[in-house]
């Protein structure tokens, strides 16, 4: 399958069209959710983001950023990131033979994301200091310097990530509701973008995480605290297009607690099969939690109503908080009935 801006050449702006990088990102598969449909009584379907080429839907918006790039002449990238732009910037700038340096908060990147910026050949600068300030420091350096910033501030990113929107109708068709994680807020405006480029108006509901929701407070959170990292963010870049973007959509934006992330985020693959990292599970956290609204329900005309959760990232990618959610390993010498024990559990 041909990269997104192959497919949707007559959605993307010229800049992105002339030296295009791609990974063959995109055409992520959009999995019916049985056990979650049941569970709140409607068509729930789960978009893979996951199955991107580095694990998350970063590279939907890279591969635009960086063709960009390259049509300018670029010879370098920049990205602060809680670390999945980090690995998606780092495997870009090295299909174009850039190179790549990323800004990440100190101890605060799953082991996966580090593990492929680092592969990728980036150099990774870990900094003592929250995203929010790692973001205004790249911003001010690549003012200074000719080095292309790539993160969701730059708009090809979006030009690049709502072509999942296509995905989902030119798939399934209109749907009633779509719920996302919302970090720096660029997914969720993308998404609406893409949408309303498709004359599509399904009700957004964007999750928060309780301890890094600064537009469900309404105001900044200086720490931002939670597990799901991708969302650790206490000062979103995209604050007023996403809250212009849930208005319009009659959505809304809520929070939802890290018990309630992680009880979805161990839920979700025992009954789905399906692993995605704690920032992604908000998403199915929080339609466990709120539903479908009345309003989504209604525009279903009577059908049962279609939901798109936006499963952003890949399980494995932070391997470190699935060992702290899970039973232990069981030991097991060469011999039967320590083995029968084992798997019989008795
Ligand atoms: C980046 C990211 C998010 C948040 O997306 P925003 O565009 O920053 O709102 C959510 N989940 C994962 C896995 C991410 O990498």
């Amino acid at each position: 399958m041909a990269g997104l801006i192959e497919r949707y050449i007559d959605r993307m702006p010229e800049e992105v069209t002339s030296h295009i990088v791609s990974i063959e990102e995109g055409s992520t598969p959009l999995v019916p959710a049985p056990a979650l449909s049941e569970r709140v009584d409607a068509d729930v379907y789960l978009k893979l983001e996951g199955a991107n080429p580095t694990g998350s839907f970063k590279d939907r918006g890279m591969t635009c950023a960086v063709s960009a790039a390259a049509r300018e002449g670029a010879e370098a990238v920049i990205c602060a990131s809680t670390g999945n732009t980090a690995a998606s910037a780092a495997a870009y700038a090295a299909r174009a033979g850039m190179t790549c340096a990323v800004l990440v908060p100190e101890g605060k990147i799953a082991a996966g994301k580090l593990a492929q910026a680092l592969i990728y050949g980036a150099r990774v600068i870990s900094l003592n200091g929250n995203f929010d300030v790692a973001l205004q420091l790249v911003r001010d350096l690549a003012d200074h310097h000719p080095i292309s910033l790539v993160n969701s501030v730059n708009d090809f990113r979006l030009e690049g990530q709502k072509t999942s929107s296509f995905e989902i109708v030119d798939e399934i068709g209109p749907i009633d509701l779509l719920t996302i994680p919302v970090g720096n807020a660029g997914n969720i405006t993308a998404y609406w973008k893409g949408f309303k480029e498709y004359d599509q108006a399904p009700e957004l509901n964007g999750y928060q995480a309780a301890g890094a929701a600064p537009l469900v407070e309404g105001r900044r959170v200086e720490n931002p605290e939670t597990v799901a990292s991708a969302i650790r963010i206490g000062n979103p870049a995209r604050w007023e297009e996403a809250m212009a973007a849930i208005t319009e959509s009659r959505g809304a934006v809520r929070a939802v607690t890290d018990d309630e992330i992680l009880d979805a985020y161990r839920w979700l693959p025992a009954n789905e099969g399906v692993f995605c990292e704690p920032a992604s599970a908000a998403s199915v956290a929080g339609l466990i939690k709120n539903g479908v609204s009345d309003a989504a329900r209604a525009k279903a005309e009577g059908g049962r109503p279609k939901v798109v959760c936006v499963l952003t990232g890949n399980g494995l990618k932070d391997p470190d908080t699935a060992f702290d959610n899970v039973g232990s390993v069981i030991p097991c010498e060469p011999e039967m009935g320590q083995l029968e024990k084992a798997v019989l559990g008795q």
